[in-house]
């Protein structure tokens, strides 16, 4: 369990970034306590990916990249939905 990983589950409320549904299935009833995001965070991090999201402005070389977590399975479907696009 890294720090970075928690941090972001905390941070986006245990939602997935690409769906906004719930990162791990009947994880709705949210920790509310540092140590049992923790615990409930490590027992479904096999669930999760942590991705780099990358937003380019128009015409512009400007990036900014903002690392997120989504579940493993909306990672694939990203992924799969956008492959025409350069990265
Ligand atoms: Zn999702």
């Amino acid at each position: 369990m890294d720090k970075t990983s928690l941090l972001l589950a905390v941070r986006q409320q245990g939602l997935c970034f690409l769906c906004k549904q719930a990162l791990i299935v009947g994880g709705e009833c949210q920790p509310d306590s540092p140590r049992e995001w923790i615990d409930w965070f490590a027992a479904l991090k096999k669930m999760l990916r942590k991705r780099h999201f990358t937003y380019r402005r128009d015409g512009g070389t400007d990036e900014r990249t903002s690392l997120r977590l989504v579940r493993s399975e909306c990672h694939r479907q990203h992924h799969a939905g956008d492959s025409r696009r350069a990265t």
